[in-house]
Formats: C-alpha cells, structure tokens, sequence
C-alpha cells in the first residue's frame, strides 16, 4: 500500500485525505490543531505527532494548508521537509498561495531531485468531501502525469495549468471571478428581495437566465434560497473570508507585477475588506457577503 504524509487537515485537507483513504492509501496525517488531528483519525488517517513520524516510508507528500507562510516554513530550510526527502518523492502542495512562493518550493524541490506540483483546486469543501475537486497544476508533464491517479482520488479535473507555479496563477484568477459573481450575486438577490422577491423564485429566475453563475447556482448567498450551503448554517464552514481576502491579495499583487487592470477584483477586495473588518466576520464562510447588502432594520 503506497503511504502519503499529508499536512494540513483543515475543513479542505480533512475531506481530500478522507478520500485517499477510501481510495486505499494510507495516510499519515499531520496538523497543528489537534482537534483537526482526532478528525482525521476517525476517517481512517494515521495521526502522526510530528513531521518527521509522518514522513517514515512515505513516498508522497501532500498539504493543503492556509497560507504561502505556512507552505515555505513547512518545505523549506534547513529544518523544512524538502531537507528530509527521499530524491524519488512526489511533493504536491494544494494550498492557494503565491506563484512566487509555490516557485520557491519547484526550485528547492528541483535541486534536492524532488518532483514537485503546485496542485491549488477549486470547488470548495462540498467538492472536497465529495471527491469532485478541480485540480489546476503547474510543473512538468511527467509529474502531473505520475500523480494523476492519486489526484483523482480527491478530484474528477486535472488541468495542467503550465510550468512552475501556473496552477496558482490560475487559481488566482478563478478566486477573483469568484469574489466578484459572488458579490454581485449577493448585491441582485438583495436588490429583489427589497423589491418584494421571494429569494428562492429569483434564483431560480436567475439561474434559467443569462445571470446564472456558480455562486447563485451551488453556493446560494442568501439564506433561505438554498439547502446544504453555508447560507442555509449560519455561514459557518465552508472558505472563510479571511481566506478570500488572502485570496484577493494574491490576486491583487500579481496585477501589480504584470501591469493588468483589475477594477473589478479591486472592488471584491474592498468589499471583503470592509466586511472583514470584524475577527467574527473573518471566520464565517464568504458568501456572508451578503450581510453587507442586508438594508438596516427600519429602512
Ligand atoms: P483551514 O484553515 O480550514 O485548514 C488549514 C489547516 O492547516 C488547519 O487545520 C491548520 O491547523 C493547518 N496547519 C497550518 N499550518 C500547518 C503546518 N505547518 N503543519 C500542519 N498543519 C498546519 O483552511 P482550508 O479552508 O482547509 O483551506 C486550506 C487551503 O485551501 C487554503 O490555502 C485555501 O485558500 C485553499 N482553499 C480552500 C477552499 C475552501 O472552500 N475552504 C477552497 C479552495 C482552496
């Protein structure tokens, strides 16, 4: 049986490593958060106390974790994994974070002989539990053909995006379409439904007319108008503003660095800034964006 070492257990890596198991790997699991560690535990993971037991005969790695911070102080220096690898490893990092930084991982990995990916998806947790995910990769042809069935365990699309850190500059893009349909999704139902609207009725108006998209089609924002969504829990789960806002940023640096016009991501980030604004917010899933359309009560 293969052994992947996976890292970062969290309302994503907790699912995708889920599926390996069912998909009959097996997975040593490390997170820093021990309720995340017991979770995976009882989905059939290995818990593993450190990096290094998680790593013991382990020929893949895999991680999925919140920021690029976290990514390059896991792989890189003295002390980080791409140090302790076997040459014939397969690295593939999940998390969103800079292409820059997904680059660094390729070039530490490449010097030590190690296959890499930059392997970012899309489809959120529904997708991640569900074994759906999209997968956007940036490396060799070799590599991405090497962990294919391993991806697909976890995902039904795998797209190689380009070279070296490809797969975050199309992440990137898709998350900043993404902020901007769901703000704008959020900003229409609320216009209806202060016009008297059912929710669901718009929706449904909306989905069989040329304003369908993916947030009002699976990821309804407004409460009430959608079963099996954070909307319908309070905005709990799901991908957290904090994560869109990371997101955005990325989204936002890399315009800067290649001198693109980006007004309406620029908008998104500014609206998810302001909502953001409270710690509470940050946590709650993003389509809760749609508080920030919500009329004052009285008004
Ligand atoms: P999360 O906060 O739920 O999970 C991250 C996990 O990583 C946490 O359990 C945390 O304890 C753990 N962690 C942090 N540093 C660690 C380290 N050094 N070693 C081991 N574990 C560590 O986040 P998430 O929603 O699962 O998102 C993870 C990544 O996936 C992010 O980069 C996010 O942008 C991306 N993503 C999320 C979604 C979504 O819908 N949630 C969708 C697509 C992509």
């Amino acid at each position: 049986m293969q052994k992947i070492a996976f890292f970062g257990l969290g309302n994503m890596g907790g699912p995708m490593a889920a599926n390996l198991v069912k998909a009959g790997y097996q997975v040593a699991a490390f997170d820093l958060n021990p309720t995340a560690l017991a979770q995976a535990q009882r989905e059939g993971c290995l818990p593993c106390e450190n990096s290094e037991q998680a790593l013991e005969g382990a020929g893949i790695v895999i991680s999925m974790l919140p920021s690029g911070n976290a990514v390059k102080g896991l792989y890189l220096g003295e002390q980080g994994l791409l140090q302790q690898l076997q040459g014939d490893t397969l690295v593939i990092d999940c998390s969103t974070v800079s292409a820059e930084d997904a680059c660094l991982v390729h070039e530490a990995a490449r010097a030590r002989g190690i296959r890499a990916l930059d392997a970012p998806v899309s489809g959120g947790t529904a997708a991640a539990i569900a074994g759906t995910l999209c997968f956007m990769c940036g490396g060799d042809t070799a590599t991405i053909d090497a962990a294919r069935v391993l991806l697909q365990a976890m995902g039904s699309k795998i797209f190689h995006a380009g070279g070296a850190g490809a797969g975050q500059v199309a992440k990137i893009c898709n998350n900043l379409l993404l902020a901007v349909h769901m703000t704008g999704t959020a900003e229409a139902l609320q216009l209806g439904v202060d016009k008297g609207l059912d929710p669901r009725v718009l929706s449904e108006i909306m989905r069989e007319s040329s304003g369908n998209n993916w947030s009002l089609a699976h990821y309804n924002p407004f409460p009430g108008a959608m079963e099996n969504v954070p909307a319908a829990n309070g905005y709990c789960g799901g991908f957290s503003v904090a994560l869109m806002l990371k997101d955005l940023r990325l989204a936002m640096d890399a315009a800067a660095g290649s001198a693109s016009s980006t007004p309406m991501g620029a908008l998104a980030e500014n609206l998810y800034q302001l909502h953001g604004a409270s710690a509470e917010n940050q946590q709650l899933d993003f389509s809760s964006i749609q508080n920030m359309f919500r009329r004052p009560a009285g008004a």
